[in-house]
């Protein structure tokens, strides 16, 4: 496969890139935005500016890559995307060329770049991917520790199947949103003793869930499996993703079958699709796995990336407070594993198929991934900027997640992935 020329670290674009941006020409993630004059279509982040594909293709700066002006002027990335990695590598490539400082093509034709480049701040976002299909993973090891230990036995706390395989569920697609639109706190059943019969209530511990999640190409026929050396091949790029989750509603709820309306209420993704292209230099090794897992499960490589994660709650007052640090590398399974075990019964994936991590918690106490653990089940009040505390979220915070990779001068970051919560609908 061709290389990846758009991640050289020595790449400078004419297009101005402000200090600290996680969008510099090495990075080049794309989303679906729109005007209030045009239609809904398929751009590129370069510092706070957007390339706007349709305009390009129209100005024929991708002639000889297999896209159609319709695999662009959409609302989503999948028409794009249903050409596969090669294609899509392809094109980020091109990008490249047309934004480096030292190609004339574009940056000397003037009334072609007031064509193509639109400011962020003036166009609204949308969700990328049409998701066909949404899978969470349990895959970090000290979340998984975490919550055994809350809630069963310390000196058991993860169940036996974990380190054999990388615990999931089928998740709700519908209620996927994209960074910034508001959630309504979720009505439902709680019961939190087992003496008293169950109410029907707001949601008492509405949580976050900080977590990647990556989407995919489309896969193999049904019947046939991804090994973990094909894997990457399927992953088009990696969001920032909120599981967000209603604690005592999952309390009562989730057994046998998991979690199911503490969940399906929302989630909330970053409208950037950074490419598992543009994070290949920041791949680090993943922790040693004792047990040995099964052959199907075995991977060569570095399969772990570095990326650096935070979350902040900004009450109506304004005032953030960062309640978490953590970082992608501390995941016990990798993604080429998730997609491994996804497949090795004969499940087929599909283009826009989304998979979440589960929760990334780091081994120390800052860099836990959720309210639950942050606040160890409410027993640890976290102290806001503002003076107030929290055990779970509030109405009108704002959750935000950030998330970037670093390494040689070069910052590849994901923008944000936040959203409101809004006092429950009762009735
Ligand atoms: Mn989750």
């Amino acid at each position: 496969m061709m290389e990846i020329s758009a991640n050289d670290p020595r790449l400078k674009s004419w297009v101005d890139v402000p200090q600290g941006s996680d969008f510099p020409i090495q990075n080049l993630p794309f989303g679906v935005f729109r005007t209030e004059s045009q239609l809904p279509r398929v751009g590129v982040a370069i510092g706070d500016k957007i390339l706007d594909l349709k305009a390009l293709h129209i100005l024929g700066y991708l002639e000889n890559l297999p896209f159609r002006l319709e695999d662009f002027l959409a609302d989503s990335l999948n028409p794009m995307m249903k050409q596969g990695k090669k294609a899509t590598r392809d094109l980020r490539n091109r990008i490249s060329k047309l934004l480096r400082s030292d190609m004339p093509d574009l940056r000397d034709r003037e009334h072609h770049v007031k064509q193509v480049l639109v400011s962020q701040s003036e166009v609204q976002m949308l969700l990328p991917i049409r998701v066909g299909d949404y899978t969470d993973f349990y895959s970090s090891e000290d979340h998984a520790r975490n919550v055994g230990t809350m809630f069963r036995d310390p000196a058991k706390a993860l169940l036996p199947n974990w380190k054999h395989l990388p615990v999931g569920y089928h998740g709700r697609a519908s209620s996927i949103v994209v960074s910034g639109t508001p959630i309504h706190r979720p009505m439902g059943q709680v019961n939190p003793s087992d003496d008293t019969p169950p109410t029907f209530k707001a949601s008492g511990q509405l949580d976050f869930e900080l977590e990647v999640a990556f989407v995919t190409f489309d896969g193999k026929p049904m019947g046939q499996r991804i090994s973990t050396g094909e894997a990457d091949d399927y992953i088009f790029g990696l969001m920032l993703f909120n599981d967000w989750s209603a604690r005592d509603i999952q309390r009562w709820e989730y057994v046998p079958l998991g979690p199911f309306l503490a969940k399906n209420f929302a989630s909330t993704v970053s409208p950037w699709v950074v490419t598992l292209d543009a994070l290949e230099p920041f791949r680090v090794p993943g922790p040693v796995q004792d047990p040995e897992v099964l052959p199907y499960l075995k991977y060569e490589g570095n399969k772990n990336i570095d990326i650096h994660l935070e979350v902040g709650i900004i009450p109506s007052n304004g005032q953030e407070t960062i309640v978490s640090r953590s970082n992608y590398k501390h995941m016990y399974w990798n993604m080429t594993q998730q997609l491994a075990h996804h497949t090795v019964g004969g499940c087929n994936i599909k283009c826009g198929d989304m998979m979440a991590s589960g929760t990334i918690s780091g081994p120390t106490e800052g860099s836990f991934g959720s309210m639950l653990e942050i606040a160890w089940k409410g027993t640890k009040p976290v102290a806001m900027t503002d003076g107030s505390t929290r055990n779970f979220i509030l109405d009108g915070d704002n959750v935000v997640i950030r998330g970037y990779a670093e390494k040689e001068g070069v910052r590849v970051g994901f923008g944000k992935c936040e959203g409101v919560v809004l006092p429950a609908i009762e009735f």
